[in-house]
């Protein structure tokens, strides 16, 4: 009885220890993360520790999340069908929004299917694995999402990183190894979340067609608010060249969960094989028909999917600098510590505004990342863009 107490003893001690250890050396290298209650509210406005915020910081490119329409519907689908789903989609939890959600995506998308997963990261984790086996070839941006990194690594496939946005770096690469695997998947995300910079998605297909490749494109940042809303492979010429197209309902859609846009037969087979498809339980009624409504939206407002990209080049153009091809824009500041900084001046003004830090981004290009939304006034991008003036840490 004794013993026994004490070996627990030992081991929560050498538990808090780690952690404790672990932690200096992240504080050390000026990377703690921490998190922060908020309440939100409409048109990006924020409450932080009783203090107001207009935030850049939000993936909801259109607002939707507070769109009047998107509110009714998630709160009268919970008070007719309840607070949760009560089962695995292979269950009972296969509520009938679901349909309307899956018509729309693929739709949106020109497929012939969509299937809805708990989130974009669980979506990613599940495609993968479920396409790529130990003997497979996957061949990535070197910026792609950590959710992909996840599901490369439970799929055990080999992996081979290319250039950022560099078609001919990634036809060498199936060049010299495509012949070696049974399968190879090539992955690439449609506006990268750090640098808010488009893919050569139709040059990218073309090259993973000719070499007989699999071609996944990570939408999470298009869909809503490029290519008439209909995200990245349709702005870039490419629609009905991506048989695999995945994303989210968290960011332009303002809801939550992700999906898959693929053909029937891709689709059959991850409900038969996507684990955390499977084994996890469906999303609740609420939030389907917020999704719904929103994607309604989407398909319909094309005014409303036009104006984060305008907010986004309408900053970019008072500071000088490039043409943003998507609502996300950085300013490059060299240091985590110069960057938190920047941040925190913007945060004494009333605007949040994110710093990202290695390991998010690499070393030495710590940034601030502006996130335009249609629902943000001309008046709050003009003081924001004055204030980033005085920070004076953009280049001649
Ligand atoms: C946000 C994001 C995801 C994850 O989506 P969630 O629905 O938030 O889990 C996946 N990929 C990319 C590129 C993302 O930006």
């Amino acid at each position: 009885m004794t013993k026994a107490k004490k070996t627990i003893h030992i081991h929560t001690n050498s538990l808090d220890h780690f952690a404790a250890n672990k932690l200096e050396q992240i504080a050390h290298a000026g990377l703690t993360r921490q998190t922060r209650p908020i309440v939100r509210a409409e048109d990006m406005a924020a409450t932080r520790n009783g203090e107001n915020f207009i935030s850049f910081a939000d993936n909801d490119y259109l607002g939707l999340s507070m769109h009047p329409s998107v509110k009714e519907a998630a709160a009268s689908a919970a008070q007719l069908y309840g607070g949760g789903s009560g089962a695995s989609r292979l269950v009972t939890g296969d509520h009938i929004l679901y349909q309307e959600v899956e018509e729309r995506i693929a739709r949106l998308k020109n497929t012939e299917s969509a299937l809805v997963f708990g989130s974009g990261f669980m979506a990613n984790i599940s495609i993968i694995p479920t396409l790529m086996g130990a003997d497979d070839l996957i061949i990535a941006d070197r910026l792609v999402h950590a959710s992909m990194h996840a599901g490369i690594k439970l799929s055990g496939a080999t992996l081979l990183l290319f250039d950022h946005n560099d078609v001919s770096s990634a036809a060498g690469l199936l060049k010299s190894h495509r012949h070696k695997y049974p399968h190879t998947l090539l992955l690439a995300e449609g506006i990268y979340s750090m640098d808010g910079d488009l893919a050569p998605i139709k040059d990218l297909a073309t090259l993973a067609k000719n070499n007989d490749a699999w071609f996944m494109v990570d939408d999470a940042h298009g869909l809503g608010v490029v290519g008439e809303g209909k995200g990245s492979v349709h702005a870039t010429n490419a629609t009905g060249m991506v048989p695999l197209q995945m994303g989210t309902l968290s960011k332009a859609v303002g809801a939550y969960g992700g999906y898959l846009a693929a053909s029937e037969a891709v689709i059959s087979l991850m409900k038969n094989r996507a684990r955390a498809f499977i084994y996890t339980t469906a999303l609740p009624p609420a939030t389907l028909a917020a999704a719904n409504a929103a994607l309604e939206i989407i398909e319909t407002d094309k005014e409303l999917v036009s104006k984060p990209v305008a907010h986004a080049q309408y900053f970019a153009k008072a500071l000088n600098l490039g043409t943003p091809q998507s609502p996300i824009v950085p300013i490059i500041i060299g240091t985590a510590e110069e960057a938190l900084k920047a941040s925190q001046f913007l945060e004494e003004h009333g605007f949040i505004v994110t710093a990202f830090r290695p390991p998010t981004v690499p070393e030495n290009t710590s940034r601030l990342r502006f996130c335009f939304s249609a629902s943000h006034n001309k008046h709050d991008i003009d003081t924001l863009i004055s204030l980033v003036k005085s920070l004076n840490v953009i280049g001649p």
